[in-house]
C-alpha cells in the first residue's frame, strides 16, 4: 500500500510486522514511543534510525527502510535498551531478525556484517574465535590488507594476537548446536 508523508510517498507492507514478530517473537505492537530505549541507547549518534524509529518502521511496515539501515549492523546487542523498555520489547531480536530478512533478500551488507559472518564461521569450526585468523580472513574479504597495520603490530607485541590454534574441549556440542539452527533456519525459509 502506497501512502503519503513529508517525505513523499513511501511503500507500506502490512504484512511486514507479522513476518518480524514470527522471527523474533517480540511484542513489537506494544511499541508507545516513549523512547526510553534511545535515550540509553550510547550508539545512538552513529545511527540512521533511532532504536525507537526502528521499532516505528517496522510496525508501520517500512520494509524497505528498515532493511536498508545502517543501525541493524551496528546494534552492538548490549542490550541497554532491552532493560529500559516499559513494555518488554528486545530490540536487538528485533534488529536480528532484519539483519536475517535483509540477508535473505540480498540486500548490501557492510563490512561489519562481514565481520559478524566470519566471527560465527570461527565459532562453528572451532567453538571458540582465533583473533589473527579472523583478522586476517577480514582484511582479505574487505581488501583492507594494509589498514590498522600499526595497531596490528602493537597488538601482536602485547600477545593480543594468539599465533597457535586452539578449540573447546565439547567441539561436538557446539557442532550439534549449529546443526539445529540451519535446521530451524531451513524451516522458516518454507
Ligand atoms: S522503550 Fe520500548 S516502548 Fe519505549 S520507544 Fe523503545 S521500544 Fe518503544
Ligand atoms: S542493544 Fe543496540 S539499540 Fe539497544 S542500546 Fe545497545 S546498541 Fe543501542
Amino acid at each position: 500500500m502506497r501512502v503519503l508523508t513529508d517525505q513523499g510517498p513511501v511503500e507500506m507492507d502490512l504484512g511486514f510486522l507479522a513476518e518480524v514478530k514470527a522471527k523474533c517473537l517480540q511484542p513489537i505492537e506494544r511499541c508507545y514511543q516513549c523512547q526510553k530505549c534511545t535515550s540509553g541507547c550510547y550508539l545512538s549518534e552513529y545511527f540512521d534510525y533511532m532504536p525507537n524509529q526502528m521499532v516505528r518502521l517496522v510496525q508501520f511496515g517500512l520494509r524497505e527502510q528498515a532493511l536498508r539501515s545502517v543501525t541493524i549492523w551496528l546494534c552492538s546487542a548490549c542490550q541497554t535498551c532491552t532493560v529500559r523498555c516499559p513494555n518488554g520489547i528486545n530490540i536487538p531480536e528485533v534488529m536480528d531478525a532484519l539483519k536475517e530478512m535483509a540477508v535473505a533478500a540480498r540486500l548490501p551488507v557492510p563490512d561489519n556484517a562481514v565481520f559478524h559472518r566470519l566471527f560465527v564461521d570461527d565459532i562453528r569450526r572451532r567453538g571458540r574465535v582465533n583473533e589473527t585468523l579472523l583478522l586476517a580472513r577480514y582484511k582479505v574479504k574487505t581488501h583492507r590488507l594494509l589498514t590498522d597495520l600499526k595497531e596490528g603490530v602493537t597488538m601482536l607485541r602485547r600477545g593480543k594476537l594468539p599465533l597457535m590454534f586452539s578449540h573447546v574441549k565439547q567441539r561436538g556440542e557446539v557442532r550439534r548446536i549449529f546443526r539445529r539452527l540451519d535446521a530451524a533456519k531451513r524451516r522458516d525459509a518454507r
